[in-house]
């Protein structure tokens, strides 16, 4: 069944996915080493093999900035991903657990984990500040049988320390894997909660492969056939009546409630202008000569703020016309992201 969020799922969906899809939850990678190299990984060149860590767009180097940036984020949880976390495993318990410390025990951090790094010890440490893992198995990237049930075993232990509902699986949806992904999730009903197949994408990365050996659809970046055969995964899943929740979230789920979602959580700065698509819409005077300037706007209204880190004053919409007949202050519009770095996406000045 289609859910409100252009996403399919044969009965409910993962916890952590309700708060993504909120736009909820912090994005926190950890870096791009990974203990695997899946022919597809979707890293772009920038995040692959970084040792930079990120919470949403911001670079971080403290739990100090993790913390500023869920509470600019207005997080209620967050997803620990990379590269492997477990690649940086001191550092990911450091941050989930600050996490936690900070917003409380209801903060829901889960977790995308490769499995090769995986053992008991480094779960039962993870369970202290994690609700939720979801593991990527290597048989979609290698052919590896002993592989492949020693993973499986894995899987199986994870769901005894996290509980079923709360440990899953996390794949991309690619066409020709369909009924070897199905077997495998098949396998796993009963003992982990959710099965969760991603529309297949195109990335940086991965771009020589998937353009010479798939067929993309219009959009030239969605593999095509990844949603229909998705969609049939989940249709088998509800006649084979699974318990398991199997969800195939698309490029449209991500993009147009996933990250907007989470762009209209974030804080903005005052007289700031939301529009539909998370982005904001500044009206603002750019330092030229600020003493002066500061001046002749406080002639005509209270309402304005001096954003000093970005060297300009901030005025509200409704006194631009105001300000434009009567001084001759250049005024700009501004339309940027409202998180780390506002990216630029228009600039125009009123008049001209
Ligand atoms: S496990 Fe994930 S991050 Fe690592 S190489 Fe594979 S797709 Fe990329």
């Amino acid at each position: 069944m289609k859910t409100k969020f252009e996403s399919y799922c044969n009965k409910d969906i993962a916890e952590g996915c309700k708060f993504c899809i909120r736009g909820e939850k912090l994005v926190l990678f950890m870096g791009g080493k990974c203990s695997r190299k899946c022919w597809y990984c979707s890293l772009s060149v920038n995040r692959k093999d970084t040792a930079t860590t990120y919470a949403n767009e911001r670079p971080i180097k403290t739990v100090k900035d993790v913390i500023e940036e869920a509470h600019a984020n207005n997080a209620k949880g967050a997803g620990i991903t990379g590269g492997d976390p477990l690649v940086y495993f001191e550092k990911t318990l450091c941050y989930a657990t600050a996490l936690k410390k900070e917003f409380g025990e209801k903060f829901h951090n889960h977790i995308y984990l490769p499995l090769p790094l995986v053992d008991e010890k480094k779960l039962l440490k993870l369970k202290t500040c994690v609700d939720e893992v979801r593991f990527h198995p290597t048989f979609l990237a290698e052919k590896n049988d002993e592989l492949k049930q020693k993973e499986f075993e894995k899987i199986k232990m994870a769901s005894k320390i996290f509980g079923v509902e709360n440990t899953g699986i996390e794949v991309p949806m690619i066409p020709e894997k369909k009924d070897e992904l199905y077997e495998f999730i098949k396998n796993l009903d009963g003992i982990i909660g959710f099965a969760n197949l991603n529309e297949f994408e195109l990335s940086e990365t991965n771009f020589k492969r998937i353009t010479e050996e798939y067929a993309l659809n219009e959009d030239t970046y969605t593999v095509r056939d990844s949603i229909t055969v998705g969609r049939q995964l989940v249709r088998k899943a509800i006649n084979d009546k699974l318990k398991i929740n199997v969800h195939l979230c698309t490029a449209k789920t991500k993009d147009c409630y996933q990250y907007i979602n989470r762009l209209l959580m974030h804080d903005i700065l005052p007289y700031g202008n939301r529009t539909d698509e998370g982005t904001v819409v500044y009206f603002a005077v750019e330092y030229n000569k600020p003493e002066t300037q500061i001046e002749t706007i406080k002639k005509y209204t209270k309402n304005f703020y001096d954003d000093t880190e970005r060297k300009r004053f901030l005025i509200e919409m409704d006194d631009v016309e105001k300000l434009y007949d009567k001084t001759d202050l250049k005024i700009a519009r501004i339309e940027e992201h409202p998180t780390w770095g506002n990216e630029r996406l228009e600039y125009s000045l009123i008049g001209e």
